[in-house]
């Protein structure tokens, strides 16, 4: 059974404790379909009657489904299974990239129902309001009850209230407020969050069904640029303005390249898809016009000696990155996202052979690196889901009136019953062993 991870912040008043236990029912169920009651009460340690009490909540709510399990066979009571009813709740993901926005609907079971594509536009002004059109169509027929709001994900330093870009240096965004652009009278709440750590958060949300489940790793995104999302004992490590965790910044040579960020020799600036262009353009020279990173990738693939070389001079960097971040983290896995996980197999052995000669082998027998399991999507896939407590504390605020900001607070106050005795479906549980 996957460890339950549960964090609150400040002092637990009784409905922050309530909506507390809320979240743990919900995140039990989600991770355990066909859960039972019993099994819940064992998970989760919370008493059998707040566990009926706050399913039938749930239930009332049309939020979860109940279902038989087990065998015919068995005489008896048959035990009763619960599965968060996938459609009852929506969430939009919504990607910004230099090729465009991405938009993605995603419903409780983690499917990806509906997408669309709104093309890149210099002006962003225009772009932001073909994305809003876009979103006001998807949002208007979902009604204000199932649609829990749009995570929207984006690249460089944000700030995460209202989503203004403060530094995007590759898409030349400076003080760019693209979350009011982007919202305007939509009335869902928006969450903002840069691309590499909502990319970190699609991961660990994707592995809560896995047997061990993902609590400290790092997740290092590679699309026009190298960005990095750190997760450490199940918390995404943002700092004290959301901007940690930036180590595609560190420098890595202190006589190398200029960086647009006022840093030099900034890893991003040779381990990064962009890294790579320039490099095989260096090489090639002019004349033959320029390839991007998957240009390239097809290039070496098909024997291009050229292509090949600057994919293992830019893999060597991109494992001297990995170097730091093991040293650094002790991560269990590294995983890699876009562009390094499309070209994970011409990659991977340079990038070893580094770590291997650099770190020494008593901190390696834990690490993997792996490709994310959402290849080029995680950060989109991380929209669809703005965070663990939040995405499921905002289930829980939707459901009892206007949201609020955070999703953790709530005006309403309801008592538990007094816990007298176990309720009959504890009795059937009992009976049955
Ligand atoms: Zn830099």
């Amino acid at each position: 059974m996957p460890a339950i991870t549960f964090t609150t912040r400040g002092g637990l008043d009784k409905s922050t404790l309530r909506q507390a236990n809320e979240r743990l029912i919900l995140s039990t169920i989600r991770q355990n379909p066909a859960v039972s009651r019993a099994d819940i009460v064992r998970i989760t340690g919370l008493s059998p009657s707040s566990v009926t009490f706050i399913v039938s909540r749930l239930r009332r709510e049309g939020l979860v489904s109940e279902e038989a399990r087990g065998s015919r066979a068995v005489v008896g009571r048959q035990p009763i299974g619960l599965r968060l009813i996938p459609d009852a709740r929506l969430a939009v993901g919504l990607d910004i990239t230099l090729s465009g926005a991405r938009i993605a609907v995603g419903d409780l079971s983690d499917t990806i129902v509906a997408r669309r594509h709104v093309p890149w536009t210099a002006n962003y002004n225009v772009f932001f309001d073909r994305i809003h059109s876009h979103l006001h169509q998807i949002l208007e027929p979902l009604g204000a009850g199932r649609a829990l709001g749009v995570g929207v994900t984006l690249p460089g330093f944000i700030d995460r209230k209202t989503g203004k870009v403060i530094a995007a240096e590759n898409l030349n965004w400076f003080g760019v407020e693209a979350g009011s652009l982007i919202r305007r009278d939509l009335a869902v709440p928006f969450y903002f969050e840069n691309m590499a750590k909502a990319s970190a958060v699609a991961e660990m949300w994707s592995s809560q069904r896995d047997v061990t489940p993902l609590r400290d790793f790092v997740f290092v995104s590679c699309r026009s640029g190298l960005g990095t999302g750190v997760i450490i004992n199940g918390q995404v490590l943002q700092g004290t303005d959301s901007a940690a965790s930036e180590f595609g910044h560190v420098s890595i040579n202190p006589q190398g390249i200029r960086c647009p960020c006022g840093n030099v020799g900034c890893w991003e600036r040779y381990a990064s898809d962009l890294a790579l262009s320039e490099r095989y353009a260096a090489r090639v020279r002019s004349g033959q016009g320029t390839a991007d990173s998957v240009q390239i990738a097809a290039l070496a693939r098909k024997g291009d000696r050229d292509a090949m070389e600057v994919i293992q001079e830019t893999a060597h960097f991109v494992g001297l990155g990995f170097v730091n971040l093991i040293v650094t983290l002790n991560p269990e896995a590294i995983i890699v996202g876009d562009f390094l996980s499309e070209a994970w197999d011409l990659l991977e052995e340079t990038v070893w052979a580094t770590v291997r000669s650099r770190v020494p082998a008593y901190c390696l027998p834990n690490v993997r690196i792996v490709r994310s399991r959402h290849g080029s999507e995680a950060s989109l896939v991380g929209g669809a889901v703005p965070g663990d407590d939040e995405f499921l504390s905002e289930i829980r605020s939707r459901l009892q009136g206007a949201p609020s900001q955070s999703g953790r607070h709530s005006r309403d106050r309801i008592t538990y019953p007094a816990e007298s005795g176990d309720p009959p479906w504890i009795e059937a549980e009992k009976q049955r062993r």
